[in-house]
């Protein structure tokens, strides 16, 4: 738990947010200023600033976190219709939250 950050706030409950899913590791929560039809947030619980501090030891969350996310897109029906899941790194990639999370993205008309 860093001070300060949102993501831990809320991974702690501190900030009352609705989870779409939690384990002991992760949580899974609507982004609030959505992107795309479907935008969903899949955060560990585990402060990690960003992809540039992960080590060999958070090899298992990385994993987790994209095995949640494809999880995720099936329960949000759009496995079939295709989605995108990624990270943004650092400020000039678009991070503006310093706790690592994964976007799901999805569910455009085509
Ligand atoms: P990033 O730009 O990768 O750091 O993404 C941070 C994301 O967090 C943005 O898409 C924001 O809309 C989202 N966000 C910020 N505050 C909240 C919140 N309280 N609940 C849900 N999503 C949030
Ligand atoms: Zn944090």
């Amino acid at each position: 738990m860093e001070n300060d950050c949102l993501f831990c706030k809320i991974a702690n409950k501190d900030v009352p947010t609705d989870f779409l899913y939690e384990n002991d590791r992760l949580v899974v929560f609507r982004d609030i200023n959505p992107h795309a039809p479907v935008h969903i947030l899949i955060v560990p619980k585990k402060h990690i600033r960003s992809i540039n501090n992960l080590t060999e030891a958070d090899n298992e969350i990385v994993s987790e976190l994209i095995m949640v996310g494809k999880e995720m897109a099936k329960k949000e029906s759009v496995s079939e219709s295709g989605y995108k899941l990624f990270f943004n790194v650092e400020r000039g990639g678009g991070q503006v939250i310093f706790h690592l999370h994964l976007h799901l993205i999805g569910g455009w008309k085509r």
